[in-house]
């Protein structure tokens, strides 16, 4: 535990809640502690990314442990591998099982930039990992899909479960990223839509953003159970 303290300090990681997981020291320590496949690392590894982040040496295991968290880090600190490497460790690949994971994104721009990190840190396995889309929308039914991992901009996944029978029950992680911005654009009514649609009661959920303004937090309080706040460096900067 004094470990663990010490070594967040190290990193400016500083975190709330009930018995927080001990943050990462490396990505080998996803196999050894984890069971994470070799695949993973090795796609990491080709991307360059050598050492986690502080966001992502303290939320990844957060995470792993089925925990729910909010987490605040700057822009461009890789929060997006920080929330996506948990799935592609825990979700079973090409699943027919309905929707494993929503990230959801404030704008169509951000939701398709995510899409882009997802697939490289993906490459080459067989993880299905979809963008909800219009044409998607246009189906008539969608109540037989499914994939691995689905992001969307909080509309569109609203019109997709009203008018279309997407079924989310399944879902086992929900994102709320770049969530300060998610809750300024006045979305809380489609959150709140797609929080009640992803019902399975071991899902766990998160939110990511850059700040961490008060009213985010205490929304996030309303959402999710015994989480863990992540901030690193200073909280609304
Ligand atoms: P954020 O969402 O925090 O703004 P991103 O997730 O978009 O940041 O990541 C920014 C860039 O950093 C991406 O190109 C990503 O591939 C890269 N990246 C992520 N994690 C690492 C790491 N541990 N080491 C080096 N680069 C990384
Ligand atoms: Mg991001």
């Amino acid at each position: 535990q004094e470990r663990d303290a010490l070594f967040r300090k190290e990193h400016n990681i500083h975190v709330a809640g009930n018995t927080v997981p001990s943050p990462l020291t490396d990505f080998e320590e996803l196999s050894s502690r984890y069971g994470c496949k070799a695949k993973l690392l090795r796609n990491l590894a080709d991307l360059g990314i050598k050492q986690p982040t502080p966001i992502q040496r303290q939320a990844i295991p957060i995470l792993l442990s089925g925990r729910e968290c909010f987490a605040c880090a700057p822009t461009g600190s890789g929060k997006t591998l920080a929330f996506v490497c948990p799935m592609l460790m825990k979700l079973k690949p090409a699943s027919k099982d309905g929707v494993g994971a929503v990230i959801l994104c404030p704008t169509r721009e951000l939701a398709s930039q995510t899409i882009r990190e997802c697939k490289k840190f993906a490459e080459g396995s067989k993880f299905c990992i979809k963008l909800m889309t219009k044409q998607l929308i246009r189906k008539a039914d969608l109540s037989k899909f499914s994939c691995d991992i689905l992001v969307s901009t909080p509309l569109r996944l609203k019109l997709a479960i009203r008018k279309k029978k997407l079924n989310l029950s399944r879902v086992q992680y929900l994102v709320l990223d770049e969530s300060d911005k998610l809750f300024e654009l006045g979305l809380l009514k489609q959150i709140d839509c797609i929080v009640k649609a992803c019902s399975n009661p071991s899902i766990v959920r998160s939110l990511f953003s850059a700040t961490l303004p008060d009213f985010v937090e205490e929304l996030a309080r309303t959402i999710m159970h015994d989480a863990v706040r992540v901030i690193i460096g200073r909280k609304n900067t």
